[in-house]
């Protein structure tokens, strides 16, 4: 393809379409294997790493030996020999050439070749010094070069820097080379150019490349720095882009965007006096008047809750609730399964029985007559407030004054379903409080969640004794089952919690179900239960009501019990096979005890052969109960990409900024980001990417 066809369908966007008439069939379809469809796309595809080439005069200037990089060492070779190799029991051998080189220092390095064995040969014929030029590999004191090029003595060899791109088998299949890929997009930018958009001021500020040098220095760096500088500058481009964005979204809606007033709090203060039996925690108190804050403000709250598991968030958020429902709007309380929305709905409908409050509960497990008694009722008003499932999100639910929507564990829901409660509205938004218990340290929820108002609760009610953490190993099982027995003799309850994953799914639930039936033998005088996510909805909430009024001294369970569940006298949890949890799974699954005032354990059982991340996770598990700090190592150990879980991390993929490592240059970014917000109207380069560039963040659609 020559230089000129390439450039003109490159630029247009869809540019797979219009190279069709000038690219090989086989290479479109090495584009479309790596999803590349647009030039934004191609552009900023990156190398994941870089070799060099270089040239040494003998094996001593090699710093580095076994790396990838590409060595050019003159020599003296000799000896060459036909060898047969027997691959273990297979019985085709294969024919390879060897031969012995020597540097200028005398150190032999064995050479191997497998293919073309008669042009090498032919090419040593009369002569015995070379350069070889290949990857060097080392094994105990010897070293070996596999395959490598031959140049003449004396051959000056170029250094440089070889980029090295993502490429799957089928991409490879269809001949992908990096070189190929690095000759199309740096003679697309050196042709074509490239347009800045962040302005010219904050390059200088910063000391940062513009777009078009960062880009041929990272798909075509001459030295190390170049990579340096190239990744800083496109590593602010892409903090600096996201956070505008999230600014950009937040100042629209908090200009634009009208929320109900809602300022009565005769309901709450009924509340305060006559339904809880203990007092706020200082954060809860503070928490709440941030929300009630914005439910004056005549603008539509966008607030994102975080509190560790235990903190108490079911208040704050019922709090909120009543100063809507107050003011006579309606609210709705989502939670992503039917376990946790119907405890929310046991635990509010006895408040709202005490302060006249309709309250309805919807689930995939009401009966289509009921369901459509509810959604009536939702939408004449006489249902004030509802708590529910995915069920909520029915097409059918229409509100008649809905005020305020909160959504609990919200990480587990995608972005979409939260949108759809923004259709629900009348002409105003309704108020929007999102809660978790994922902690996410600062800088991160800064940037993933910068168009939210985030509160935090800090501190646990106070009669909470912290929960002691102890690692198990398998072979200790009768000691973990003679603890167990004590606890119960003393009317204490116990979960025992099985992993759930998915590929393994069937093997997961049959150790789930016999380890319910292990322990029913062993504990034959005790009443042992079992809940897991292969059982219908009235099943498990049945068999959850058994555990919680006590009837059950042991629960069995699959990871559904995650979030949320609530029993003050469970005061074990033992977690098997622990090491195949995420770390804030751990976190949540341990904070289902410790609800009361007895002391709690959480017991991690474990085999012996763990990975180094696996021992890292149970130690963190061990020494820290505070979900912050996990949150930073779960970081550490998973990166930041991870933090959410898979539902979320579609959500957000960075390019090349690591929110782990990158904290600097958040930090700058969002300062410029902010400054630049009110003045973006001076900058129409910049503005048009932020308002038409691809959707960084589907949240910005709330
Ligand atoms: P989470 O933040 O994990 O959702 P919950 O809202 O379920 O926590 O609260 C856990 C338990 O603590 C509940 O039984 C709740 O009634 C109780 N609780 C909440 N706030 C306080 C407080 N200030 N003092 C004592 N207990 C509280
Ligand atoms: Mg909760």
């Amino acid at each position: 393809m020559t230089k000129k066809l390439l450039s003109t369908c490159l630029k247009k966007m869809d540019f797979l379409h219009c190279f069709d008439s000038f690219i090989t069939p086989k290479e479109k379809r090495i584009f479309e294997s790596l999803c590349i469809c647009s030039l934004d796309e191609l552009l900023y595809y990156f190398p994941y790493k870089y070799v060099s080439s270089k040239q040494v005069e003998s094996i001593q200037d090699i710093k580095v030996v076994n790396s990838d990089d590409i060595i050019s060492l003159p020599g003296r070779i000799t000896n060459f020999r036909m060898l047969n190799s027997h691959s273990g029991n297979k019985r085709r051998s294969s024919i390879y050439l060897n031969a012995d080189f020597y540097d200028k220092n005398g150190v032999k390095i064995s050479v191997l070749w497998f293919k073309r064995i008669d042009k090498i040969k032919a090419a040593f014929k009369n002569k015995s010094t070379c350069v070889l030029k290949g990857v060097l590999k080392r094994k105990g004191d010897n070293y070996f070069f596999i395959h490598p090029r031959i140049l003449n003595y004396g051959q000056a060899v170029t250094e440089k820097i070889i980029p090295c791109y993502p490429a799957n088998t089928q991409a490879r299949k269809c001949g992908f080379k990096d070189d190929w890929l690095q000759r199309i997009i740096v003679s697309f930018i050196k042709e074509k150019g490239v347009e800045d958009f962040i302005p010219s001021y904050i390059l200088l500020k910063y000391k940062l490349l513009s777009r078009e040098e960062a880009l041929l220095k990272i798909h075509n760096p001459s030295n190390k720095d170049d990579i340096h500088q190239a990744r800083r500058r496109l590593k602010f481009e892409e903090l600096f882009l996201l956070q505008l964005k999230m600014l950009h979204g937040k100042a629209e809606r908090e200009c634009g965007r009208r929320g109900y007033v809602c300022m009565n709090k005769n309901l709450l203060e009924r509340f305060y006096d006559e339904c809880i039996d203990f007092t706020l925690t200082n954060s809860q108190r503070e928490v709440i008047e941030e929300i009630y804050q914005d439910l004056i403000s005549g603008k539509q709250m966008n607030r994102l809750l975080q509190g560790d598991v235990g903190s108490g968030k079911t208040v704050v958020a019922f709090a909120s609730c009543l100063i809507a429902l107050g003011s006579g709007y309606q609210c709705a309380i989502m939670a992503p399964t039917e376990v946790l929305a119907q405890q929310h709905f046991q635990k509010l409908h006895k408040y709202c029985e005490r302060l006249g409050i309709n309250i309805a509960f919807i689930s995939s497990s009401v009966s289509v007559k009921e369901r459509k008694k509810i959604f009536d009722g939702l939408l004449s008003g006489d249902v004030r407030m509802i708590v529910g499932t995915h069920s909520l999100l029915n097409d059918d639910a229409k509100f008649n004054s809905l005020g305020l929507v909160i959504i609990d564990e919200q990480h587990k829901f995608g972005v979409m379903q939260r949108a759809v409660f923004m259709e629900k509205h009348a002409d105003v938004y309704p108020h929007m409080l999102l809660m978790t218990a994922t902690p996410i340290p600062r800088t991160l929820a800064l940037t993933l969640y910068g168009d939210y108002d985030i509160s935090v609760i800090k501190e646990m009610p106070k009669n909470r004794k912290p929960i002691k953490t102890l690692h198990c190993y398998e072979s200790h099982r009768l000691r973990l089952l003679n603890f167990v027995r004590e606890k119960i003799d003393n009317h204490q309850q116990v979960y025992f919690v099985y992993p759930l994953i998915e590929e393994s799914e069937k093997i997961d639930l049959k150790n789930a179900i016999e380890g319910y039936e292990a322990l029913s033998r062993y504990f034959s005088d005790a009443h042992v239960g079992i809940i897991h996510g292969g059982m219908d909805a009235q099943a498990k909430e049945m068999e959850m009501q058994y555990f919680k009024k006590g009837f059950t001294q042991i629960l069995v369970s699959t990871t559904v019990i995650e979030v949320g569940i609530d029993v003050p006298s469970a005061t074990v949890m033992v977690i098997e096979n622990a090491e195949r949890f995420g770390l804030a799974q751990l976190h949540q699954l341990r904070g289902r005890v410790g609800r009361g005032d007895m002391e709690s354990f959480c017991i991690l059982v474990t085999g012996f052969n763990l990975t180094r991340k696996q021992k890292e996770k149970i130690r963190a598990m061990v020494n820290c109960n505070n979900g912050f700090e996990i949150a930073n190592v779960d970081l550490k150990i998973r990166g930041s990409g991870n933090v959410f879980g898979e539902e979320q991390s579609g959500n957000m993929k960075l390019k090349i900024a690591d929110i782990n490592t990158d904290v600097p240059i958040i930090e700058c970014a969002r300062k410029e980001a902010q400054n630049i917000l009110k003045q973006l109207d001076s900058y129409p380069k910049l503005k048009d990417k932020i308002l038409n560039g691809l959707p960084v963040n589907l949240r910005n659609i709330g």
